[in-house]
């Protein structure tokens, strides 16, 4: 982190996704720094899968084989015989099952192509490309009406690889089903862009707050790849954001008489719904004036305090407030139940 980070007020993109379902729990969790009732949705598969594939990609093998069995190795260790989270011994060995087949899906569709990309990218810099969680760190500008003002933004990503002239971030997730229309698009012309302006239009009646939390994801990610390309004296390279979902139950069939479990990976490459060929033309990089711009907005509003939700209360009330963990302390939600019930 520079100096200059440091003198700048700072911001996760944790914290971003927060304040764009609710204000206040921006406030409630970031600021006041609350502890949230335990509701958290638990992903099992997820973390032992990040762990094993990024140990393999560490390893800088591009075989395949070598790929799955060094992931294979580290999902052994991750996961010891004494783990006492199922109900019994078959449920354990169907669930390592699974693991394994995931694995050799992602090698199959994916790592291979990545684990050669990161070949070409440690001969092209010096750099530590494989996480999990490898830190993303960008200024970003807040609207020209603040001249001078920035916000560093962290973001992560589980390793960075290099595909053609592209620098790829990618990151792990359980499922890519929160994106909606975005897995199904290949451009940002159109209906994205349509959902991105209709989400922040206080007549629309849609609102998609994963969808839009994505978009102004994939800007920050982009900004901090495009940072670590300057840092690391990668030039002409343009970036990508790409997500691989390896905890999807949906993508794992099962066959209980011969005992046999395959998987599939999903991967979305957010840069395609969410760059504008309008600004690509005129900036050669993949960005979305759009986007970045109402990323500028969202950042000034939550650095200047703006935690009141009653400008967007009824999008907040129906998306954010039904699971949400600070409903027992938020005075918000608590005085419209008293103002109903009287
Ligand atoms: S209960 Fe509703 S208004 Fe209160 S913090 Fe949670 S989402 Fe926001």
């Amino acid at each position: 982190m520079s100096d200059e980070d440091t003198d700048r007020p700072q911001c996760t993109v944790d914290g971003l996704w927060t304040y764009l379902h609710c204000p206040r729990r921006y406030e409630l969790a970031h600021v006041q720094d609350l502890a949230a009732e335990d509701g958290a949705t638990e992903t099992p598969r997820l973390e032992p899968l990040r762990r094993a594939l990024c140990a393999s990609l560490e390893t800088g093998t591009t075989d395949p084989g070598a790929l799955v069995d060094a992931a294979t190795d580290r999902l052994d260790a991750v996961w010891p015989d004494g783990d006492d989270r199922f109900h019994s011994h078959t449920q354990r060995r169907h669930e390592k099952r699974v693991l394994e087949a995931t694995v050799e899906a992602y090698v199959e569709t994916v790592g291979t192509d990545h684990a050669r990309g990161l070949e070409r990218l440690r001969e092209a810099a010096d750099g530590e490309f494989v996480g999990p969680d490898r830190p993303l760190r960008a200024p970003i500008s807040l609207p020209e009406t603040e001249r001078n003002r920035s916000v560093a933004v962290e973001s992560t990503v589980d390793y960075v690889t290099a595909d053609g002239a592209s620098l790829v971030g990618v990151r792990f997730v359980p499922t890519t089903v929160p994106l909606g229309l975005l897995r199904y698009r290949s451009s940002w012309e159109g209906d994205v862009a349509a959902l991105f302006t209709d989400h922040f239009d206080p007549d629309a009646e849609r609102t998609d707050p994963d969808a839009v939390g994505a978009l102004l994801e994939t800007a920050v990610v982009l900004e901090g790849l495009r940072e670590l390309c300057d840092r690391l004296g990668l030039d002409e390279r343009t970036c990508r954001y790409v997500l691989v979902s390896v905890a999807d139950r949906s993508n794992v069939s099962v066959d209980w008489v011969g005992e046999r479990v395959e998987a599939s990976v999903d991967t979305v490459d957010l840069t395609e719904v969410f760059l504008d060929h309008h600004t690509f033309g005129m900036t050669h990089e993949h960005r979305n004036r759009t986007v970045e711009n109402r990323l500028a907005e969202t950042l000034a509003a939550l650095v200047d305090g703006e935690f009141d939700p009653t400008p967007v209360w009824d999008r907040v009330a129906a998306d954010a407030c039904p699971d949400c963990e600070y409903a027992v302390c938020c005075a918000d939600r608590l005085s419209r139940e008293v103002a109903f019930d009287g």
